[in-house]
């Protein structure tokens, strides 16, 4: 964060403010984890606090410290339109696109609120007054984590904010092993421990509380792997029919797209999920090296995030959205087989 911005945040925080932070729609453990430890230190300082999230999250985040407090826009929306409306400051945390919250960006016009933004994705949209962006870095929990930092509060990093960040630095950096993972991005995880981070416990509670219905899915959609090494490509298809059949639940698909990126000599591996309700077929993909998925998706897809890691939506059919996928490859030939 600049030095304006830091001279802005604390005359701000110097009063009692009520403050909103929200995640992005369909939140992960890096934008739970960034709101729960802002709610957790903001609260300490005495300021009032409401995270809204724009839906539900899954399950295997429940137990973080904090969680049932999340307000789900979905399912209360008067009870968020309300805190909203009166707040004085409003982060948005782990996007920068407001269109990554679904319909509770309507509910974010023409407010007298301040906004903050914190994220790591490519191309910041414009709305926010203070604008901390950083495509470098390893998850918005880190950036978090610089924030408290610039504003000489490591000190206040008590056990639920430790295991907050711990959690969305280790699931966005694929537990500590993507390129965005920094030597610094380690000293901050050395001292998150230090602060009472739980790492073995926050391990288990992400990876290991699978259901035996999400073990059949995943061999469902391994069975539905396709391979296409002209173009060192895989990619998974889940029909909803396919996700009925297990039972699927919220967060189940987590991490799946990856197995086709575990394949010797692919580069480039997707997942097409379909969403009958709300008529569009989910995309994940994931890249190695310099093949940007981030600019493939905005190109393509409707989406974005980043070099290596992005998602978009399409709506035509699955079969026609794998088809237009596999259409696209030819004009790809060159940067996927570099
Ligand atoms: P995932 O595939 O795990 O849902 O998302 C991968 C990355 O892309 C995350 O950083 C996520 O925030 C971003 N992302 C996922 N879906 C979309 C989308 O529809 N639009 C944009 N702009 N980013 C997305
Ligand atoms: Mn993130």
């Amino acid at each position: 964060m600049n030095s304006a911005d830091v001279r802005q945040m604390r005359e701000w925080l110097s009063t009692p403010q009520r403050i909103v932070l929200i995640p992005h729609k369909n939140p992960d453990g890096d934008a739970i984890g960034a709101s729960l430890a802002l709610y957790h230190f903001f609260q300490a300082k005495g300021h009032h606090v409401d995270v809204i999230s724009p839906n539900d999250f899954p399950e295997f985040l429940k137990w973080m410290p904090g969680a049932e407090a999340v307000i789900n826009y979905e399912k209360k929306s008067h009870q968020a339109k309300e805190r909203i409306g009166l707040a004085s400051l409003i982060f948005t945390l782990d996007f920068n696109s407001l269109n990554r919250i679904g319909s509770l960006s309507d509910a974010l016009q023409d407010l007298q609120a301040d906004f903050i933004m914190i994220d790591h994705h490519q191309s910041p949209e414009n709305y926010a007054r203070v604008c901390y962006s950083d495509v470098q870095m390893s998850s918005t929990c880190e950036m978090v984590y610089h924030f408290l930092a610039s504003l000489d509060a490591l000190d206040q990093i008590d056990k639920r904010i430790a295991n907050c960040l711990y959690t969305g630095i280790m699931t966005d950096t694929g537990s500590f092993k993507y390129a965005a993972t920094t030597a610094t991005t380690m000293r901050v995880v050395a001292h998150l421990m230090e602060q009472g981070a739980t790492h073995t416990e926050i391990h288990r509670h992400i990876y290991d509380t699978n259901r035996p219905e999400r073990l059949q899915l995943l061999g469902c959609a391994l069975q539905n792997l396709t391979i296409l090494p002209a173009y060192r490509t895989a990619y998974i298809t889940l029909s909803q029919e396919e996700l009925d059949r297990y039972h699927f639940q919220k967060g189940d698909t987590e991490g799946f797209v990856n197995y086709g990126l575990s394949l010797k000599d692919v580069v480039l591996a997707a997942i097409f999920i379909e969403n009958r309700d709300e008529g569009i077929i989910k995309i994940s993909l994931r890249s190695q090296g310099s093949f940007s998925v981030n600019e493939f998706s905005r190109a393509h897809f409707n989406g974005g995030g980043h070099t290596n890691a992005a998602g978009g939506r399409s709506e035509l059919s699955l079969e026609e959205t794998t088809k237009k996928f596999e259409g696209l490859l030819p004009g790809y030939q060159k940067e996927l087989n570099l």
